[in-house]
């Protein structure tokens, strides 16, 4: 059996869902989704239950801010003219004009995208889709041969890439041993690039943001904190 409950930690209202099994000690998990799981003794009162998850308040809400953080945020997009896009953490000005063919190229501080279809939503999002794309792919390789080598005194070799949309998360590192990261990530500056790709590195070690995985960064790029908080912070 479970249920769903609340309560308020300064402005966030943190929702948890209880169920309940043979155990001794109640177990919370924070999901990356910032779902709350609270497990239970059996013979635990809800309001022991509540009381216990409340005081934990503090450190739920910091897992679920730390998540929150960690996940990309991109605008509506329009495809008009003067609208800003990212591109390694430098803003440029879109530039929309028809041209015959299909064609997107960078001018001084501006993204030139010509098209036959200046009108179509779906067209323009494609092209500048395509162009992303080739900027990460060209990008992305060249920074992971750089950095994989911090970690080669644990034994790490350059792991397989996959660039590819993601909704949630900035990069993974899959349990096959692949580093996954989110094509979006073009869009920060270098710095913040590295930092995500060192993230995802250190967990090939470690799954968790625990002590250990605190010391891989902490050693491999010891300005780890303030490049996150970049990321956090500049990247809209
Ligand atoms: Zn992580």
């Amino acid at each position: 059996m479970s249920a769903d409950a609340c309560f308020q930690w300064g402005r966030r209202r943190v929702t948890y869902r209880v169920s309940r099994d043979e155990r001794r000690r109640l177990k919370i998990t924070v999901a990356p989704s910032g779902m709350v799981d609270v497990t239970a003794p059996v013979d635990a009162t809800d309001e022991e239950v509540h009381d216990r998850v409340r005081r934990k308040g503090g450190w739920i809400a910091a897992q679920i801010a730390d998540f929150e953080q960690y996940r990309p945020r991109t605008p509506p997009r329009q495809y008009i003219s003067g609208e800003t896009h990212l591109l390694r953490g430098v803003q440029y000005r879109l530039r929309v004009r028809q041209g015959a063919a299909s064609r997107i190229s960078l001018s001084g501080d501006r993204i030139v995208l010509e098209t036959p279809h200046t009108e179509s939503l779906i067209h323009k999002a494609a092209l500048l889709h395509h162009f992303y794309r080739l900027e990460a792919h060209q990008e992305f390789p060249l920074r992971l041969l750089q950095l994989a080598p911090l970690f080669s005194s644990e034994g790490m070799e350059v792991p397989k890439l996959i660039i590819r949309p993601m909704t949630k998360r900035w990069g993974s590192f899959t349990p096959k041993g692949s580093l996954v990261l989110n094509l979006d990530l073009i869009r920060a500056p270098i710095q913040c690039i590295d930092y995500v790709i060192v993230h995802e590195l250190a967990h090939a070690f470690e799954p968790d943001h625990g002590p250990r995985w605190r010391r891989l960064m902490d050693k491999a790029m010891p300005d780890w904190r303030d490049r996150k908080q970049r990321l956090e912070t500049k990247l809209v």
